[in-house]
């Protein structure tokens, strides 16, 4: 497998977001949103194997947790992550991951936790969602829309609605999507859409979602690596 990085921080999204959780950034994406935070993944990484970042895993996290295989796209590279997730539901790992909603998801394990990204309009990728992952989705699954604007919202509301997400999944997630050269400051200023107006119009459409914020961009700087 290429992967970026292999670390330990606090899971910043998703209804898991505030726990301690060991990231496996995979290398490489297909898509390119225009306000990706994540363009170090698109090349580079280290070549490991199965064993090497199963062994990493367990030496950040030996008493087991949370583990996001994240990237990038993970399913890029299917062939040997799903394999590697497997391993690591069998070790007893709880296991979330994060993709694109482009890429088939049909293979992913049972156990898996998935967390499917919508893309919106405003992200450049609004074309890229594949309809038949819809069925893929399992009740304790969650699809996450980045919202840039109000087009986005509108988009991800009429999209939820359209496709009955709330009788498919767990959690329906709107989050606000971050400015791509966010730095210094830890607040909402470098959101693209302010996460009182989204919260608003959320109330306003009596909408059954979660208001999803980065966490970690809170709490560490909004450019910092690794966390
Ligand atoms: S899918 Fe994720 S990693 Fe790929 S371009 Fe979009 S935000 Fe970046």
């Amino acid at each position: 497998m290429q992967i970026t990085e292999i670390y330990k921080s606090i899971q910043g999204e998703s209804s898991y977001a505030g726990l301690p959780c060991v990231f496996v950034r995979m290398t490489a994406c297909n898509l390119r949103c225009t306000w990706c935070d994540s363009e170090y993944t698109f090349t580079g990484g280290r070549t490991m194997t199965g064993d090497e970042a199963e062994a990493e895993v367990q030496r950040l996290a030996p008493d087991g947790g949370l583990v996001e295989i994240t990237g990038g796209e993970p399913l890029l590279q299917a062939k040997d992550v799903v394999p590697f997730m497997q391993r690591l539901l069998d070790l007893g790992y709880k296991v979330l991951l994060e993709t694109s909603g482009e890429r088939p998801l049909a293979g992913v394990p049972a156990g898996v936790l998935k967390i499917m990204d919508v893309k919106c309009p405003g992200s450049g990728e609004g074309a890229s969602f594949r309809a038949e992952n819809l069925d893929a989705l399992m009740p304790r699954d969650e699809v996450k829309f980045v919202i840039a604007d109000r087009r986005d919202y509108e988009f991800a509301r009429d999209f939820a609605r359209k496709n009955g997400l709330n009788g498919r999944v767990a959690n329906v997630i709107f989050s606000p999507a971050f400015k791509k050269d966010a730095a210094g400051a830890r607040d909402a200023s470098h959101c693209l859409v302010d996460p009182r107006a989204l919260a608003e119009w959320i109330l306003a459409d009596g909408l059954d979602v979660r208001l999803g914020l980065q966490m970690h961009k809170f709490i560490w700087p909004p450019d910092a690596r690794g966390v």
